[in-house]
């Protein structure tokens, strides 16, 4: 899953790209409203992380512009405390969920994960397909049971498929979802951690849609 920070606070994007990377994400930045509006256009996020108050272009008005646009993904706006019609005004722009600033970086996650998992449908932070179940509190995936070694890659790329069970996913879509847009991206790794996952999921968890991409299957 791939999320774009947007904040002009160098700390609190620091923090925030350094959080959502332990927590499994790839992180997009942005620094000014300008360069929001470019990435949050082009890039297919699974969800921003964005500040109101912006150089070039104030975050109200990048947001209406996506949205304008037709630009769907989950949007969490950053607002100043008590501030309310701040926030009144971010979710009539189209915000899905806001946080006050200071925040706390755990409440911030769990928002995260709940708007992305309500944009994929799914009612839990627990993602089961069989016996193989993603945490996505945690970071974590077991198979009846069992907890798995992942690699930060390995766990992108399943926890992708876990959002999109039964679906095609093509290897452009794993890539656009896994890396971040300023990554070095090869195309060819995207078989080599299908490969490794393969080894340490049941067998035929991940089927090979000939020409088209991956599907993860129940039993
Ligand atoms: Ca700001």
């Amino acid at each position: 899953m791939r999320v774009l920070i947007v904040e002009d606070e160098p700390t609190i994007a620091s923090q925030l790209a350094a959080a959502l990377g332990s927590a499994g994400y790839a992180v997009d930045r942005a620094d000014n409203g300008i360069d929001a509006h470019v990435l949050g256009s082009n890039e297919p996020v699974d969800a921003v992380i964005l500040d109101l108050g912006l150089p070039q272009l104030d975050g109200l008005t990048v947001l209406k512009k996506w949205r304008a646009a037709g630009r769907t993904m989950p949007v969490l706006i950053l607002t100043a405390r008590d501030n309310w019609h701040e926030k009144v005004a971010g979710i009539d722009a189209g915000a899905d969920d806001y946080l006050a600033k200071p925040f706390h970086m755990e409440e911030l996650l769990a928002r995260l994960r709940a708007l992305i998992r309500r944009a994929g449908g799914h009612a839990s932070a627990e993602l089961t397909c069989g016996e193989v179940l993603l945490d996505t509190r945690a970071a974590r995936v077991s198979v009846g049971g069992v907890m798995l070694t992942l690699t930060s890659h390995e766990y992108r790329v399943l926890n992708y498929l876990m959002h999109h069970p039964g679906q095609i996913v093509s290897r452009s879509d794993l890539i656009e979802h896994i890396y971040a847009q300023d990554f070095d991206r090869d195309s060819n790794t995207v078989e080599v951690f299908i490969a490794r996952l393969r080894k340490k999921l049941p067998d035929g968890a991940i089927e090979t849609v000939r020409g088209l991409g991956y599907r993860l299957v129940g039993p």
